[in-house]
């Protein structure tokens, strides 16, 4: 058979997990928390089973958490969004990521990606014959200049993906970027996909810069949230689209055949558990000490520290240990001192190799004291 994909492999996440797996390692690299979500959470999830809520949910999610999410999203940014034709409950962002390209990308149309870049943006595009233009932003900061963004347009620029916090870097954009894109995009008809799913996970008292905030980008934008990462449950798949409500209609021609619908019951418990704000605000905070104290234990290696403004994503250059690729690098890290991290390469379409690694702190205080100590021997 002719590959859809030609050239794409099992995604790195896999691999690196896999491989700690193999070699006992401790696993920083894949992104989810080894620590266990709020009983009260699971509770909730047992009692929606035995209540019998078992069979499908409705396609566009289950009501009351649409109504949970359009109050909660309110809250946090002053913007509504109506529960019945702009609110999708998806199977994680994933799924909302490729349900938005998917309704929306033709053949030839233009995404500019800004790498490294989350992994699935890039083929998913392709998958619908979209073409990749690629923005590679530069550590340490991996700043926008816009200017140059603007010289990636043309006629066929169909969608910008936007993703802040940033997954590798933990960068987040300021509310300059947000006006420079306002600016750039002002009279064209180019999307925005926005991949918001560690909105919660902004450190230092800074504000999330959502496209939800400003109107303008609002009306052009779908922006992707996950449960998984506000609720440190990676494993239940679960997330949601907002988008106006005509962007909404194209999204759920496609949502409807290629999942119809979610997880029931974890609907019933995750709406009853985000109406009560308590449940979740502490987030930042609570990320952001594990952020301090992994970035304490790190600064005793070898390893530079990049900045983390937000994410549960810590990078480090490693050019003054080794000048190995970042894969090989990685996977000795693995093999000679049991941690397992991500090489940021695995983010670029194009090879590109700064030396750089990333480590996720979404770990107990444990677990990363015990990495630290490795990491101090390499
Ligand atoms: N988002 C997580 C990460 O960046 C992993 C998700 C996945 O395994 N596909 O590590």
């Amino acid at each position: 058979i002719q590959s859809k994909l030609p050239g794409v492999n099992t995604t790195i996440f896999t691999v690196m997990s896999k491989l700690a797996t193999e070699y006992n390692a401790i696993n920083l690299s894949q992104g989810f928390p080894d620590y266990a979500c709020d009983p009260k959470l699971t509770e909730l999830v047992t009692k929606a089973m035995k209540d019998g809520f078992n069979q499908y949910a409705p396609m566009p999610g289950l009501p009351a958490l649409r109504e949970t999410i359009a109050q909660k999203v309110e809250n946090l940014y002053q913007t509504k969004y109506n529960p019945d034709t702009e609110i999708t409950v998806t199977a994680g962002g994933t799924q909302a990521i490729f349900t938005a390209l998917a309704a929306i990308i033709n053949p030839g149309d233009e995404v500019i990606i800004f790498e490294p870049a989350y992994d699935c943006y890039a083929p998913t595009v392709k998958l619908f014959g979209g073409l990749v233009k690629s923005y590679a932003l530069a550590p340490p900061n991996y700043s926008i200049d816009w200017e140059m963004v603007k010289k990636l347009f043309t006629v066929n620029t169909r969608m910008i993906i936007l993703n802040s916090p940033h997954n590798p870097t933990g960068s987040i954009l300021s509310k300059d970027d947000i006006e420079a894109l306002i600016k750039l995009t002002h009279n064209t008809d180019i999307l925005i996909l926005s991949d918001e799913v560690y909105e919660h996970l902004i450190y230092d008292e800074q504000k999330h810069q959502s496209v939800m905030l400003y109107p303008e980008l609002k009306e052009r934008s779908f922006v992707v949230a996950s449960f998984g990462k506000l609720l440190h449950t990676t494993g239940w798949k679960l997330g949601y689209c907002l988008a106006p409500a005509k962007l909404t209609a194209e999204f759920r021609k496609v949502h409807q055949f290629n999942v119809f619908s979610v997880n029931s019951p974890m609907q019933h418990a995750i709406a009853n558990y985000i109406n009560q704000p308590d449940n979740y605000t502490g987030i930042a905070q609570f990320f952001q000490q594990k952020r301090d104290y992994f970035r304490s234990l790190l600064a005793e290696s070898r390893f530079k520290l990049l900045p983390c403004n937000g994410s549960y994503f810590q990078c480090a250059s490693y050019s003054n240990i080794s000048d190995e690729k970042d894969t090989d690098f990685s996977i000795r890290l693995i093999k000679e001192f049991g941690v397992a991290t991500i090489p940021v390469s695995a983010f670029y379409q194009r090879a590109t190799d700064h030396k750089i690694i990333r480590f996720c702190f979404a770990k107990e205080n444990l677990t990363l004291s015990m990495a630290a100590e490795k990491l101090k021997n390499v």
